[in-house]
């Protein structure tokens, strides 16, 4: 295929803890490429969702929710959002708007501003809210100054992100393609594999115990019937954790397999013999290694 005029860019997607913006990458690149979960921080990394309009490549980049940072692992995705921030050609700010403005948005706000930066408001979750909270929420935001425009989305039911599309596709530079034109996410499948486990930990589980799990694919086996067996590791930091995840006669980590297995098995279109193991290690979120896996800097 030969793109006539090939534009190009890069949308940073901002937005406090459960504003949505998972949910939106997913919605605009048509398929599953960020996890998503009604707890907050599901989105460690920085994760790439890539759109295809006509001669427009958008390559969305979903962002951790920037928060205020106290563990290593906080610090972290903080980085990794901010540094997806300067990647961006275009930064979206995510609002829940059934939440409102809350610390996590105004400390976005105010480290925009202080950097000089620009962004377009994304009112989100209006199946939400009346019209009047809508428009007052507009107004106060707008007079923060660093908007350039305000669209109203409601990101799981899929009104205005069509218009809101057709808008960043007709502001991306001009340049060649930066992925094949195929490619809907940036992430290997053994780092989507595990993300996926991680997802279904997150909904069966209660309360804080996600936290203190990573999930890591340790292998991958494509075989000759057309089938693949992989093998994760549930890793959690304690021995109590462990016997949480495991239930009671491995009933849990059952359930969570299963569901880990079809969705993998959807998404790759092929069978799936899923293994899952679970491994204490005290202290992985001071590991360096968990770090580069997740596509983290230890450092930050
Ligand atoms: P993120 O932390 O900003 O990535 O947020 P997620 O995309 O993970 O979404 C957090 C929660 O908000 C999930 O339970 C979503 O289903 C929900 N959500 C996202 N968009 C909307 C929306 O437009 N309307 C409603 N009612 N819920 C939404
Ligand atoms: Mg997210």
């Amino acid at each position: 295929m030969t793109i006539e005029n090939p534009k190009c860019g890069f949308i940073a997607v901002l937005g406090a803890p459960n504003a949505g913006k998972s949910t939106l990458v997913n919605r605009m690149v048509g398929t599953k490429v960020s996890i998503v979960s009604p707890k907050v921080q599901t989105t460690r990394s920085r994760v790439m969702g890539i759109a295809v309009r006509e001669d427009v490549q958008l390559v969305f980049i979903d962002t951790p929710g920037i928060f205020e940072p106290r563990r290593r692992l906080d610090r972290a995705m903080v980085a990794a959002a901010w540094s997806g921030a300067s990647d961006g050609d275009v930064s979206l700010l995510l609002v829940d708007v059934e939440a409102g403005i809350r610390r996590d948005t105004k400390a976005i706000i105010e480290r925009m501003k202080k950097e000089g930066r620009r962004a377009h408001l994304v009112l989100n979750k209006i199946d939400q809210v009346p019209k009047e909270t809508l428009l007052g929420l507009a107004q106060t935001l707008s007079e923060e100054g660093i908007f350039d425009h305000v669209f109203m989305i409601s990101a799981l039911k899929g009104k205005g992100v069509e218009d809101l599309m057709d808008f960043l596709a007709s502001h991306m530079p001009e340049g060649p393609w930066h992925f094949p034109e195929d490619q809907v996410s940036d992430m290997t499948e053994r780092l989507m594999a595990a993300e996926i486990t991680r997802e279904k930990l997150y909904m069966q589980l209660r309360q804080e115990l996600p936290y203190a799990t990573t999930v890591e694919t340790e292998t991958w086996e494509d075989r000759d019937d057309g089938s693949t067996k992989i093998e994760q590791v549930i890793f959690v930091e304690r021995e109590s954790q462990k016997s949480i995840i495991l239930g009671k006669n491995g009933q849990q980590i059952k359930k969570i397999g299963s569901q880990s297995r079809l969705e993998l098995e959807e998404i790759l279109d092929r069978r799936v013999h899923l293994f899952l193991f679970v491994k204490v290690r005290e202290n992985w979120g001071d590991d360096p290694e968990r770090y580069r896996d997740l596509g983290l800097d230890f450092g930050a």
